[in-house]
């Protein structure tokens, strides 16, 4: 049976004064749930309600608020525009916008209402039924519009359960993470994940290798791009080799920089798979072997199986488990789409599973497999390789129109010293013929979203 999902927030280790360091502001658990409970008493009954989720301690008292009263809560990242935010806002049906900072908000379509973390209220209601919504969380919008999806309380605390046990994540840890509070990584994982375990969270504003540095923890939330800058600070890099544990996801960590990070730190990243639709599915383990390019076994809980063409290894990625969520808002077609007939949800990603059940994601079915003179190429495959050249930064390789083939192997690359046609012929001596890129384009910037996940959509044309 799984705990009702705030059970733990008054839990042993809640009288640390630091349980939580948010923006700079430290709380302990019973700061947080006295504060909290001013925020429930005051959205109980709502039907839903925003948050304008900065990276601060209001941001984080705002939704265990909500979820107190068992009112469905929708972060809205802080820095979109007014056309995303009242999309959001509109969309999610929510009737109030909780914020720390009323006057950064003043020009929404809703009510807004301040939180202020020296009010204080019991809460002492029963927690809401584990079916019922806790969360609406918007898609990255990667492959199209961003997508509400409902989260339910059980599908928190089924995955946080499984990932605790994954990475041994106990009371006993301090974990600290820089990433974004609008997202499943940072808020479900990184707070949520926190409140249930017990585990002291120190989160660091921005996710910079010296604010890591600094923060001196046992368990390391990153997305791949931080994991990238924090081996090219190798002084920051090695400050974290005290750590008990680094965790890498959202996006696929490039294989150089694993081999970087175990150089630097004296450790091997874990990697973790998911997304917004079935929360963190498949992970490599605290105390297992741990790959490059591959992220590890499902967590208890969880099944998968590939559905490939006959005769091919690689196939799409499908899913059932307690983590899964209920469904896009307002987009029944869509929800319909999510699920196959006999109810596995449906990724859109294309994996392959080794014999020792090691799960490799391959990448996205839209962008990622490329079908080029009757081949299919997995993108990711070609840039792990153009990655292994010193002189390359960052690569996003796409299949763009081809008369002949079908599609062409296109690569955008940032690098430096380094021109079009060595670097086809690196390629050339690492991967087969038909894998090489036909062209290659120089960026000074690869385009990518708040969670470091690049936006091939946004790529100039080939
Ligand atoms: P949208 O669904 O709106 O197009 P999105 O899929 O980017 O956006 P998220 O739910 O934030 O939105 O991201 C989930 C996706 O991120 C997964 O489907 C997968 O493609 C990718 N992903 C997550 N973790 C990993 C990982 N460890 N390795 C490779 N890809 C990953
Ligand atoms: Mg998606």
């Amino acid at each position: 049976m799984t705990a009702p999902l705030l059970s733990s927030l008054a839990a042993p280790g809640g009288d640390r004064p630091d349980a939580l360091t948010v923006g700079g502001r430290a709380l302990s658990r019973e700061d947080l749930l006295g504060a909290a409970g001013a925020v429930a008493a005051r959205v109980a009954g709502a039907p839903v309600v925003a948050v304008r989720a900065t990276a601060t301690a209001e941001t984080v008292t705002a939704v265990v608020g909500a979820l107190l009263a068992g009112v469905p809560v929708v972060p809205v990242p802080p820095d979109s525009g007014p056309a995303e935010r009242d999309h959001i806002l509109r969309d999610s049906g929510a009737a109030l916008l909780l914020t720390g900072d009323v006057s950064a908000a003043s020009e929404a379509p809703i009510e807004t209402v301040p939180v202020d973390l020296t009010e204080r209220a019991a809460w002492t209601k029963p927690e809401p039924d584990p079916e019922s919504t806790a969360l609406i969380l918007y898609t990255s919008g990667t492959t199209g519009a961003p997508k509400g999806a409902l989260i339910s309380r059980r599908a928190v605390a089924a995955d946080l359960d499984g990932l605790a046990e994954a990475w041994a994540w106990t009371a006993d840890d301090t974990l600290v993470h820089g990433l974004p509070l609008f997202h499943v990584h940072g808020l479900v994982l990184g707070v949520l994940g926190a409140l249930r375990t017990g585990s002291r969270l120190v989160h660091t504003g921005k996710p910079t290798p010296a604010a890591y540095a600094a923060a001196g923890g046992s368990l390391y939330f990153g997305v791949p791009t931080v994991w990238n800058r924090v081996v090219q600070d190798p002084e920051s890099a090695r400050a974290l080799s005290a750590a008990r544990l680094l965790v890498s996801g959202s996006a696929p960590l490039p294989a150089p920089v694993f081999r970087d990070l175990e150089q630097l730190t004296g450790q091997r990243p874990v990697e973790r798979y998911g997304m917004t639709e079935s929360l963190i599915t498949i992970s490599t383990r605290a105390g297992g072997e741990r790959r490059p390019g591959s992220v590890g076994t499902p967590i208890t809980g969880i099944q998968t199986r590939i559905v490939a063409e006959e005769g091919a290894e690689i196939g799409e990625l499908q899913l059932t488990g307690p983590t899964l969520f209920d469904g896009y808002l307002n987009r029944p077609e869509a929800t319909t789409d999510a699920y196959t007939d006999d109810g596995w949800f449906r990724t859109g990603d294309i994996a392959a599973v080794d014999p020792d059940g090691f799960h490799r994601i391959v990448g996205r079915a839209s962008t990622d497999m490329i079908k080029s003179g009757g081949y299919r190429i997995g993108a990711g495959e070609v840039e792990n390789a153009l990655l292994d050249h010193p002189a390359v930064h960052e690569a996003a390789v796409v299949g763009a129109p081809h008369d002949d083939l079908g599609q062409q192997i296109v690569a955008y690359v940032v690098a430096d010293g380094i021109g079009e046609q060595d670097l086809i012929d690196f390629v050339a001596t690492q991967l087969s013929v038909h894998k090489r890129p036909r062209k290659v384009r120089f960026l000074d910037a690869l385009p990518r979203n708040a969670m470091g996940k690049p936006q091939k959509k946004l790529l100039p044309p080939a």
